[in-house]
């Protein structure tokens, strides 16, 4: 059975009182939906989120952590540090990391991996930026970066991780891929996982980011391959994010 997830990537965005206003909206608004919602705040909130999360159908989790248990990474937390607050998935991959802070393929792989070890769900992101969709290089971008991910983890390990198609030109544009856009690459995501395990590939959740809102959220979620959203700006504001979930539940 795939799980159908809603996560709100806050960016770094937020203050300890507007978290606890935004939060104390959510958790009225989809405190009797059936789709799993998540939050990932700015690590720094993690703590506040716990404790305002608890008793709540609400889940936490990280929008990045460093691949190493311990050790001199000046600024860096790790992914065991994130299980400390409760978190159950972190965001790997992200085209503001891969683009801002020039994280490899490689890298992110390596990331994907810390996350499993240490009992976190990671949420793999894949995406084409502008030009290589309009070169026609969707497919081969998206594959190479699941390609790098399935050659060091395994294929095993993505029982425990989902994936998210963010095309980047519609990351904080206001353009969304068209459903039928959407869903063609999330067919591909599949049929190449498929190539390798296809009960993996079956089960595995595929969410999709890039400019959802409460106007444009039904129509993707009702297509076949895609399970859910990774919902950035619209995730701030409470009524838009609960519409959001609404449309997908
Ligand atoms: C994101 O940052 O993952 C995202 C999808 O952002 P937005 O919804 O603002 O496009």
């Amino acid at each position: 059975m795939r799980k159908n997830l809603v996560a709100a990537n806050w960016k770094m965005h937020g203050s300890r009182s507007e978290n606890s206003r935004l939060l104390e909206a959510i958790k009225l608004g989809v405190s009797s939906l059936d789709c799993e919602v998540l939050i990932c705040p700015p690590s720094i909130y993690l703590e506040q989120l716990e404790k305002e999360l608890a008793g709540t159908n609400l889940a936490l989790g990280a929008q990045n952590a460093y691949p190493k248990h311990s050790g001199a990474f000046t600024g860096e937390v790790s992914f065991a540090m994130l299980t400390e607050f409760c978190c159950t998935h972190v965001i790997v991959g992200h085209s503001e990391r891969r683009e801002l802070f020039a994280e490899s393929n490689d890298f992110v792989a390596e990331k994907f991996i810390a996350a499993l070890e240490a009992g976190l769900s990671p949420i793999l992101c894949v995406g084409e930026t502008k030009a290589q969709r309009e070169r026609g290089e969707t497919n081969s971008v998206i594959l190479a970066q699941l390609k790098a991910v399935v050659n060091r983890a395994g294929i095993a390990a993505f029982a425990n991780a989902l994936v998210a198609y963010e095309p980047v030109w519609a990351i904080g544009s206001g353009l969304t891929a068209s459903p039928q856009q959407a869903q063609e690459v999330h067919a591909e995501i599949r049929r190449f996982l498929a190539e390798q395990d296809s009960d993996i590939s079956k089960k595995l959740s595929i969410l999709y980011g890039g400019s959802v809102k409460g106007s444009n959220a039904a129509e993707l979620f009702r297509q076949k391959d895609i399970d859910g959203g990774l919902v950035g700006g619209a995730s701030l504001n409470a009524e838009e994010f609960i519409t959001i979930c609404k449309a997908f539940d």
